[in-house]
C-alpha cells in the first residue's frame, strides 16, 4: 500500500499526531491484508456515503478505505551530511510515497523549540534545505554516470538533460514537486528524488491559531501549491479517545466542522493519487482503493485478481443517481445503471457490481 511519511523537526508535535493516528487505526481484523507495524498508522478514510449505502442495502457492516501513515525518525539540521539520525531519516523518507511535514505553529513557551523560536517559515526551509541537499548529491552522482552512458550510447540524452534541469531547480532552492512540472515525470521517477514526492503541510496550532484566518492564509500561501492542514495535535489525540457522539460535540464546541485527522486522511489519500469506488450488499458497504485513472478491469482486480482476469463488464451507477432512485431496482428501472466495458475509466463515487467469468 502507498504510505505517507510523517516528518518534521523535533518537538513540533509529530509523536502527538502519530499517536492520535495509531489510536484511530482501524481494527486489523477487518483488514486482513493490512499488516500492522508499530510505526504505521492505518486510518479510515471518512466517507459518509457508506452509511447511506448501508441504509439502502441493509448492509451489516461498513468498510471504509484506509490511508497509511509512517512515523519517520526525527530530522535534524545536517541530515543530508549523515548527522544524527540523518541517514535513517533519509532512508525512511525515500520509502514513503508522499511526505507530510508537521510544522509547529503553537506558541507554548514550556515547549522548547530546537532553533529557539517558533517560525513555521524557517522550519519549512530547514527541512526543504536538507532534502534539497541530499537530492543534489543524488543527482550529481547520476549526472556523472549518465554523461558516460550517453557518450557510450547506453542512455538517452534526454534523461541527462532532465537530470541537469532538475539539478538547476534544486540549486535555486526549489522543490521538484513544486517547480518541476515541466520535467517528464517518467524520467524524474527514475532519479528517486525526495523533493519530487508530493508534500502535505500540517501546521500544529492551538485553538486560537485555528481561529486565526489571517495566519492560516499566510501559511497556506507559504506552501502553495502544496496542501496546508491546520490542526491541534493535542486536541486530536483527545478526540480519538471519545465516542463518536462525544467527539462530534467536542468538535462543535471548538467550532470545527471536521476532525483534523479526518481532513488529513482525506487530503493524504487524494495527494497519493488515489480514489475510491463503492460496492454494497446485505453483507457490507465498502469503499475500494484504486489509482485515479484506472479502468474497470483494473478496479475489479483490487477485489480479486480473478475479477480482472475474467472481467466481462461492470454495472455502474453513480452514488447520487442511486440515492435519488432510492434502490438499485429503481435505479435500473430509471435507466441509471450503465453497463461499462474494459475501457471504462472509473469515476469517484461509482457504485459497482462486476460481471466476470471464472
Ligand atoms: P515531536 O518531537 O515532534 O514528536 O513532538 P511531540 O509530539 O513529542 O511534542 C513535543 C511537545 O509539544 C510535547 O510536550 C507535547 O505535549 C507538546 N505539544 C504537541 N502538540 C502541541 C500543541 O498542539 N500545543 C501545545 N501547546 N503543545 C503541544
Amino acid at each position: 500500500a502507498l504510505t505517507i511519511g510523517i516528518a518534521g523537526l523535533p518537538n513540533v508535535g509529530k509523536s502527538t499526531l502519530f499517536n492520535a493516528l495509531t489510536r484511530a487505526t482501524v481494527l486489523a481484523a477487518n483488514y486482513p491484508f493490512a499488516t500492522i507495524e508499530p510505526n504505521i498508522g492505518v486510518v479510515p478514510l471518512p466517507d459518509p456515503r457508506l452509511n447511506t449505502l448501508a441504509e439502502i442495502f441493509g448492509s451489516e457492516r461498513i468498510l471504509p478505505a484506509t490511508v497509511s501513515f509512517v512515523d519517520i525518525a526525527g530530522i535534524v539540521r545536517g541530515a543530508s551530511e549523515g548527522e544524527g539520525l540523518g541517514n535513517k531519516f533519509l532512508a525512511n523518507i525515500r520509502e514513503a510515497d508522499a511526505i507530510c511535514q508537521v510544522t509547529r505553529a503553537f506558541r507554548d513557551p514550556d515547549v522548547v523549540h530546537v532553533d529557539g523560536k517558533v517560525s513555521p517559515k524557517d522550519d519549512i526551509e530547514t527541512i526543504a534545505t536538507e532534502l534539497i541537499l541530499a537530492d543534489m548529491q543524488t543527482l550529481q552522482n547520476q549526472i556523472l554516470r549518465l554523461e558516460k552512458e550517453v557518450r557510450g550510447k547506453k542512455a538517452e540524452p534526454e534523461v541527462l538533460e532532465t537530470a541537469k534541469q532538475a539539478l538547476e531547480i534544486l540549486d535555486r532552492g526549489e522543490l521538484i514537486s513544486a517547480a518541476g512540472k515541466d520535467l517528464d515525470p517518467e524520467i524524474v521517477k527514475t532519479f528517486h528524488l525526495m523533493t519530487a514526492k508530493p508534500f502535505i503541510y500540517v501546521f500544529n496550532m492551538d485553538q486560537d491559531g485555528l481561529e486565526d484566518q489571517e495566519l492560516q492564509a499566510e501559511l497556506r500561501a507559504l506552501v502553495a501549491p502544496a496542501e496546508a492542514i491546520f490542526l491541534d495535535a493535542q486536541f486530536e489525540s483527545e478526540l480519538v479517545e471519545l465516542s463518536e457522539e462525544e467527539a462530534r460535540e467536542m468538535l462543535a464546541d471548538a467550532g470545527q466542522e471536521e476532525a483534523g485527522l479526518d481532513k488529513l486522511a482525506r487530503v493524504g489519500f487524494d495527494t497519493l493519487g488515489l480514489q475510491t469506488y463503492l460496492t454494497a450488499g446485505p453483507k457490507e458497504a465498502r469503499a475500494w482503493t484504486i489509482h485515479k485513472g484506472w479502468t474497470a478491469p483494473q478496479a475489479a482486480g483490487v477485489i480479486h485478481t480473478d475479477f480482472q482476469r475474467g472481467f466481462i463488464k461492470a454495472e455502474v451507477v453513480s452514488f447520487e443517481d442511486l440515492v435519488a432512485a432510492g434502490s438499485m431496482a429503481d435505479a435500473k428501472a430509471h435507466g441509471k445503471v450503465r453497463l461499462e466495458g474494459k475501457e471504462y475509466v472509473m469515476v469517484d463515487g461509482d457504485v459497482v457490481e462486476f460481471k466476470f467469468n471464472v
